[in-house]
């Protein structure tokens, strides 16, 4: 049995045309579905629905064969013990840092203010700012972090941004891109290892697919 790990919503979505290439069909929608464990057409592989955040711990631990997982979640993760062969080019969008639209990143940074920053991805904002010289507070968040600069929580977000609307909609904008995103595969070294046959040409069947959309 192949166990692959996915979340719903997004990377689902984008998962499923990569998934019939490697002649996979789920037999339900997760996002209509309440089961966590999905059936497909392939008796030898089902699929798991878990938190995107959560997609690295499965994988790493044997909990799935494989999964999918943006860089976002990877890097924060710190992605120990998962092989990750192949960049998936789905779920794209970028890590950026965002301000309220009246205050002056650029001035604050040069004078060498200390910044508060609101976040979910703390590694990735400490090693941005550390790289920068850029001294600041972070503030963990769960979610919605766009509120924060709005209500003086922080005085910059670092989230994701894929057409900015969301930052428009709340007054901000970006002001400096850290890194791009796009979602990976992951897979478990140890299956990789005992599973080979049936892990090998569900890899290179994505792979195929990604190699016709560049
Ligand atoms: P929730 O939004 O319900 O709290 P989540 O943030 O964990 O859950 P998603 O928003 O579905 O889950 O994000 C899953 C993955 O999709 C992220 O880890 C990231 O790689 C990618 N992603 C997130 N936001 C965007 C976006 N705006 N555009 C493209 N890809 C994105
Ligand atoms: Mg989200």
């Amino acid at each position: 049995m192949i166990t692959i790990a996915l979340s719903k919503g997004r990377i689902f979505e984008e998962t499923t045309p990569l998934l019939a290439a490697a002649g996979i069909t789920p037999a339900e929608d997760p996002d209509s579905s309440r089961k966590l464990i999905i059936g497909t057409n392939r008796e030898d592989v089902r699929l798991l629905i878990v938190r995107a955040t959560d997609v690295p711990t499965y994988v790493q631990n044997g909990g799935a064969d494989m999964g999918i997982a943006g860089k976002d979640v990877l890097v924060e993760h710190g992605g120990e013990g998962l092989y990750q062969p192949l960049d998936l080019n789905i779920a794209k969008c970028k890590m950026m840092v965002a301000v309220r639209d009246d205050f002056d990143y650029t001035g604050a940074a040069r004078r060498g203010a200390r910044l508060k920053v609101a976040t979910k991805y703390v590694k990735i904002a400490r090693e941005h700012f550390a790289e920068k010289g850029m001294h600041v507070d972070l503030i963990k968040l769960y979610g919605s972090m766009e509120l924060a600069p709005l209500v003086g929580l922080a005085d910059a977000i670092v989230d994701l941004v894929s057409t900015g609307g969301t930052l428009r909609a709340n007054h901000l904008v970006a002001v400096e891109e850290i890194m791009p995103i796009s979602s990976r595969l992951v897979v478990n070294q140890a299956s990789l290892k005992l599973k080979r046959p049936q892990i090998q040409p569900i890899i290179d069947a994505f792979a195929a697919v990604v190699a016709e959309g560049k």
